[in-house]
């Protein structure tokens, strides 16, 4: 069955995490929901 991971904020931690869960499990579906007009702006 197929999984999903919804992370709501798209700032420093919500991508970080993304790419942890999908590293830990490639074939899980990751949506990230952001509120406002950029992801991940940090440097
Ligand atoms: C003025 C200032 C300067 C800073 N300068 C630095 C710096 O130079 N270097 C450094 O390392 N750190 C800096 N920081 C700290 C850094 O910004 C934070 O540590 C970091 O952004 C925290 O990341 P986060 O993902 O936890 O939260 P955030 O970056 O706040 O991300 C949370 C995201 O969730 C979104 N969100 C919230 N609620 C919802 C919702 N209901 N639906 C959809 N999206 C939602 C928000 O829009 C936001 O994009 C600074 C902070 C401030 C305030």
């Amino acid at each position: 069955m197929e999984k999903n991971l919804v992370i709501v904020g798209g700032g420093a931690a919500g991508p970080s995490a993304a790419a942890e869960a999908k590293r830990g499990d490639p074939a899980l579906k990751v949506t990230i929901v952001e509120q406002g007009p950029f992801v991940s702006t940090a440097a």
